[in-house]
């Protein structure tokens, strides 16, 4: 037999198929090692095709075989190919993408653990409890170990000794009555597994608005086909509740889901509620899970224990048999999109899957992506609305100020009046208030009086921040992270006179305890949340109360619900308005509405206040108004007359190299070698280039970097020109090209 091969580490102009001898007993999808090039060296790939023939001379055998465990299935193997084409990667960038990290070791990450189990009926069990004298048991910690493993069945030792009052004492007394039995297995590390303890299967009783709006979700779901719907809920409406109900549904009916939040949301609070529904047979997919513990998840989805992956981006990967369907809530989320190779959207990865498992796409959103709400009007997604507010509640009154006019009347401040008398208000009635600024740091840039100079970060051309702290302030650079220590003069012309401009998180926190004395107010931004823990402890502390006032960055804008919570102020609505990017409106439209929305999930008394410097703005108010149909009018006929996406497609490619020499001819050639293609065979097809020019951050991290956008309609045809390009630099070892279509960012 005679097979073909992919290598995982081929570089993009080698990528591609290699035929070998097949000796061995295996098949597609096996992760093999084979001899590769004139030294016969061993390098890893996958068996992409097996077949009687090959037309290839001198040909290598297959050596030898890796990672049982992790082969992949058809539809794997499929999507990987799906991904190379989609997103212009290799195939072993896919391989390596769709696999846990990790999982591509020669020997295999296990680890074993012991179980407990009952070795008696659970009858004779429970007796031993109720029987007095001698032949019952007395022990406290042995009784409390019996008791749980009647209730369970079995447990794992670790989780035993977790339990309250019982120690291995306990659990070797009921071990040598032969009570109790201790086997050691093959350990699946499941974080979570605490969440699963305590159980919920109480029924969700949907409003009337909900009911309507699941029952048209599920008749798309039982027409046994892919479909996709987009499920357009206002802030508060109880788009959590419909999801469940349907996943209730496709899980009662034998077939799995996967669920992918945004990481913001993936806090204890999310997992818990449905770990406490679905048991064990849930798995948690995220970046911050150990190497070790992704390996397990995966290979508990593999064997077929989990019927709900819940998870981020990367859970769209999760090797789920009989996929009923995969829920993107938030769909909005630019975090949805991959910005390293492959740089896949996970709308697109589901959209494939569940093609190919006749499964339902469920996308949720108050403030649907322009792209899919496009996809709903024209037909091609199903269109479910949910327009009321749970419990009724009437949505934030939303007021807009005019900075312009504060700085006018002598207020120096980043704190308006009306919205400092609001926050002492809402302290003084005992209420909480959540205050969002995109922007970290005390103040934003130094800048010198004398010859105009802002500092900036040696490694990359932007400004570097002041940050204060315990030990004194740091100049930090928000991109690279390089901190240094802060300049008593000018670098360029050595004037003394420096100013700091600006301000971020740090100086708000500071003007909210000079004004309203002995509120309580706790910042969320980088600079505070170091890890997940510290970040889920803060929001534990802000609904338990333990702060008056939440003060952050997008972290405290995003699909929290803290019922106390009736004011929400934007420091600066400004922020991402005015930079180019043709998204701008449509991030700063979603990012003011999901802040604004966090006010009054729990009363009629949600009040928003926004400050900004453009009070005129169109986006602004319609966020105000929460108002997104018309915003999404006036939006997509921006697109519509300046031919943006959904209206085209978009390649955004970077030339990146240490030497701006090098880089200048870099571009220079590719240029080149793009207007030529399309004198010539591209032809045909409705390209328009833009660039070479600098890229909007020139360098980054001692890169200098330069771009070209081409607008034009994605097709298997029209993918080959950047396919060719890809090949034609790849060799190229002084400065490499990278391909992003419909990057979300630019
Ligand atoms: P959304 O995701 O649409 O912003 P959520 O699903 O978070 O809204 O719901 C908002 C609040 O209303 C939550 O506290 C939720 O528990 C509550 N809620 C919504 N629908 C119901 C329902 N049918 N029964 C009980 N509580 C509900
Ligand atoms: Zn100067
Ligand atoms: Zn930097």
């Amino acid at each position: 037999m005679y097979c073909e091969i992919y290598l995982l580490d081929a570089p993009y102009h080698i990528d591609r198929a290699f035929d070998y001898i097949l000796d061995l007993p295996l098949q597609e999808g096996d992760i093999v090692k084979v001899p590769f090039g004139r030294s016969n060296n061993l390098r890893l790939g996958v068996i992409t095709r097996v077949k009687a023939e090959s037309e290839g001379e001198r040909l290598k055998s297959v050596h030898s075989r890796i990672a049982e465990s992790y082969s992949l299935n058809s539809e794997m193997l499929g999507l990987c190919f799906f991904l190379k084409e989609h997103t212009l990667c290799t195939f072993g960038e896919a391989v390596r993408c769709i696999l846990p990290p990790g999982a591509l070791r020669e020997r295999e990450n296990v680890k074993y653990e012991k179980t407990l189990r009952l070795l008696i009926e659970k009858d004779a069990a429970a007796r031993l409890l109720t029987e007095s004298g001698r032949a019952g048991i007395r022990s406290e910690g042995q009784r409390i170990l019996l008791q749980f493993l009647i209730k369970n069945g079995q447990c794992s030792y670790d989780l035993a000794r977790e339990l309250a009052g019982v120690t291995p004492a306990h659990v070797r007394a009921l071990a040598d009555k032969k009570i109790v039995g201790v086997e050691e297995n093959e350990s699946l590390r499941n974080p979570y597994l605490k969440y699963c303890l305590e159980r919920d299967s109480s029924e969700i009783i949907l409003t009337q608005a909900q009911r309507r709006a699941y029952l048209c979700i599920e008749e798309l779901y039982e027409r046994d086909k892919a479909e996709a719907v987009l499920l357009y809920g206002i802030t508060g409406s109880g788009k959590t509740k419909v999801i469940i109900k349907m996943i209730d549904k496709t899980v009662a009916e034998g077939k799995s889901v996967i669920m992918m939040v945004p990481e913001i949301s993936l806090t204890p609070q999310t997992v818990s509620i449905f770990c406490k529904r679905y048991g064990e047979r849930v798995a948690v997919i995220h970046s911050s899970l150990s190497q070790g513990e992704r390996l397990d998840a995966y290979r508990r989805i593999k064997r077929g224990d989990v019927d709900l992956v819940i998870g981020t981006r990367s859970a769209v990967f999760a090797p789920l048999d009989n996929l009923g369907m995969i829920v993107i809530d938030e769909e909005h989320e630019h975090t949805y999109k991959s910005d390293s190779d492959p740089k896949y959207h996970a709308r697109d990865v589901s959209a494939y899957r569940c093609g190919k498992n006749k499964a339902l796409m469920l996308l949720a959103s108050a403030t649907p992506s322009l792209e899919s709400f496009y996809k709903a009007q024209n037909g091609s997604y199903n269109l479910v609305p949910l327009k009321e507010r749970y419990g009724g509640f009437s949505l934030p009154k939303a007021y807009i100020v005019d900075m312009r006019e504060e700085l006018r009347l002598g207020n120096v401040t980043p704190i308006s009046d009306m919205l400092l008398k609001e926050l002492a208000g809402t302290y003084e009635e005992g209420e909480q208030s959540i205050l969002f600024l995109n922007r970290r740091g005390f103040n934003s840039h130094i800048n010198c009086k004398s010859c105009g100079e802002v500092i900036t970060c040696p490694r990359c051309s932007v400004s570097l921040t002041y940050h204060t702290s315990k030990t004194g302030g740091r100049l930090l650079c928000h991109l690279c992270g390089y901190t240094d220590a802060v300049p008593r003069k000018c670098p360029s012309c050595d004037s003394e006179s420096l100013s700091f401009l600006g301000f971020g998180t740090q100086k708000v926190e500071g003007v909210l305890g000079e004004y309203i004395p002995d509120v309580r107010v706790m910042r969320m931004d980088a600079d505070t949340v170091s890890g997940k823990l510290s970040y889920e402890r803060m929001l534990d502390d802000f609904r338990e109360e333990r702060a008056d006032i939440l003060l952050g960055t997008q972290m405290v804008a995003k699909g929290h619900d803290f019922p106390k919570v009736t004011l929400v102020g934007v420091v600066l609505a400004d922020t991402s308005l005015y930079v180019s990017d043709f998204r701008a409106s449509e991030r700063t439209f979603s990012l003011l509405c999901q802040v604004i929305g966090r006010a009054g999930r729990a009363s009629d008394n949600g009040r928003a206040i926004i400050q900004t410097y453009s009070p005129t703005s169109e986006v602004i108010r319609l966020a105000c108004l929460q108002d997104y149909d018309r915003f999404y009018e006036g939006e997509i006929a921006i697109r519509r007359e300046l031919q943006y996406p959904p209206f085209c497609d978009m390649a955004v490619l970077t030339l990146t190299s240490d030497s701006e020499a090098e880089l200048l001819r870099a571009s220079k050639s590719l240029s080149d070698s793009i207007l030529a293609r399309l004198n010539g065979e591209y032809g045909k097809y409705p390209f328009v280039v833009f660039g070479p020019f600098e890229a909007q951050v020139y360098k980054l991290n001692e890169k200098y970097r330069m771009r070209m956008i081409v607008k034009c309609r994605l097709t298997r045809e029209t993918r080959r020109l950047f396919h060719e390009l890809l090949c034609e630099f790849s060799p190229d070892r002084r400065a490499t090209l990278t391909v992003d279509l419909n990057p979300l960012g630019i």
